[in-house]
């Protein structure tokens, strides 16, 4: 199963995402995460990346593109994948179609989870992180036990730096006109599916499940 995860910062992608990969058993494919490994371990491409992240901005196409090629190609992709955050422009949705078509594969859906701009900022500003395992909390519709602390495993929480409320506006923006454009090409090829994400994550989770087993 071939699947990509759309919807803007805040949507709830990253919490769908890790539903998704757990019932269906793919790869979880997100060039966000990819490209924070990579800052976090300080690589040539980390250091091209951070500069874009951090003013809020898209990394350029040929560098996302082109992790996105490399990772596509590892073995754990043969049985299906799950994008999320890639394609973010029209011209990765291109270079996407390409690669998939060299591969001899095609996408199976395109899911987008709708949000209204209001709640995603006031989702992300309130989002906190996990410094080891990953897991994403808010300070008002999933707040851990204990202030500042994971849950799952007592390390610190913190907040991204492109979560501070400066860089969320930005970030949107210059999102949201890329989504319009991406919409239309997918809605166009005829494989686009809206899913209402101002719900309970439960209950988004659902309709996501339903849809892909068809
Ligand atoms: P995310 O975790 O998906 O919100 O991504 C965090 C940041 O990584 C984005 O704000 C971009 O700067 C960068 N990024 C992630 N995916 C892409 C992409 N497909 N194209 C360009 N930049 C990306």
């Amino acid at each position: 199963m071939n699947i990509i995860l759309m919807g803007l910062p805040g949507a709830g992608k990253g919490t769908q995402a890790e539903r998704i990969v757990e019932t269906f058993n793919i790869p979880h494919i997100s060039t966000g995460d990819m490209f924070r490994a990579a800052i976090k371990n300080e690589t040539e491409l980390g250091k091209k990346a951070k500069s874009f992240m951090d003013q809020g901005n898209l990394v350029p196409d040929e560098i996302t593109i082109g992790i996105v090629r490399e990772r596509l190609s590892k073995e754990d992709c043969a049985k299906g994948f799950l994008l999320d955050g890639f394609p973010r422009t029209v011209p990765q949705a291109e270079a996407l179609s390409s690669m998939l078509k060299e591969l001899g594969r095609e996408l199976d859906h395109v899911i987008n989870i709708d949000v209204h701009r209001d709640l995603l900022i006031e989702r992300l500003t309130g989002r906190w992180i996990c410094s080891t395992c990953g897991a994403s909390y808010h300070t008002v519709f999933n707040p851990p036990k204990v202030e500042g602390i994971c849950d799952k495993d007592g390390s610190k929480l913190f907040q991204r730096d492109d979560d501070k409320e400066e860089v969320v506006a930005q970030r949107l923006d210059v999102n949201i006109s890329q989504a319009k454009l991406l919409m239309d090409y997918y809605s166009n090829e005829g494989i686009l599916r809206t899913i209402n994400g101002e719900r309970e994550i439960q209950e988004v989770f659902e309709d996501i499940a339903a849809l892909l087993r068809g």
